[in-house]
């Protein structure tokens, strides 16, 4: 089961649970805001959290995390490249709105590595390194679901904006076109920022193309 919760704190992100059917255990993905909400949806579903995922440090990714970790001690996995944000207020932008956030006891994690349910090894996601919109930018993708959760790195119809610390166009394009549009053809695309959509759609914007920057970023 995956449930997508929009949250809010200054901008609308949204949050995912990926859950095994069978046990109710699963993951919680981004989860940029709203702790309490969070968490009363972790209980009326009666959701065991193994693990919450971090597809970047931007503040709006990561803002109910801290709460998150005290009520539900569960470690936090993000890319390797996770520090430069979740430990800089100014990097993950918290600190431009006034709330300078920093994260601890987070599992950086290389790239490819593939994250399991513990009693159902077969419920899995794998971390897979997207930057470009960020420089810790990671996917999480599951090939027996068809689905990845990409964060900002690409969007329905546009891509993460690169003009922010850490941010790289080249490496944004490269990830997208190596490597998110490389997954079959139906997999699922659960972004940060707008509504579903598919590698088969998405290959029919002018990714490959000159004209590929008149697509203009959303976030
Ligand atoms: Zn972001």
């Amino acid at each position: 089961m995956i449930l997508q919760v929009p949250v809010t704190a200054y901008i609308t992100t949204n949050a995912y649970f990926f859950i095994h059917d069978g046990d109710q255990h699963g993951f919680l993905i981004d989860p940029g805001a709203e702790a309490d909400r969070l968490y009363r949806i972790i209980q009326e579903h009666k959701f065991t959290i193994e693990r919450i995922l971090l597809t970047h440090g931007h503040f709006d990714h990561i803002g109910a995390v801290a709460q998150l970790q005290s009520m539900l001690k569960v470690p936090v996995t993000m890319s390797e490249h996770g520090y430069e944000y979740v430990e800089n207020p100014t990097w993950n932008l918290s600190e431009s709105f006034g709330e300078p956030l920093t994260l601890s006891h987070v599992d950086y994690l290389v790239d490819g590595t593939i994250i399991s349910l513990k009693e159902t090894p077969s419920f899995q996601l794998k971390l897979i390194e997207t930057p470009g919109h960020t420089t810790d930018g990671a996917i999480y993708y599951s090939k027996s679901d068809a689905v990845a959760f990409v964060g900002d790195t690409i969007f329905k119809s546009s891509y993460g904006r690169t003009d922010m610390y850490g941010g790289n166009e080249e490496m944004l394009f490269a990830s997208i076109t190596k490597k998110i549009l490389r997954l079959p053809d139906e997999t699922t695309l659960l972004s940060g920022h707008s509504d579903p959509t598919t590698v088969a759609e998405e290959k029919k914007m002018p990714w490959y193309a000159e004209d590929r920057k008149d697509v203009i970023p959303i976030i």
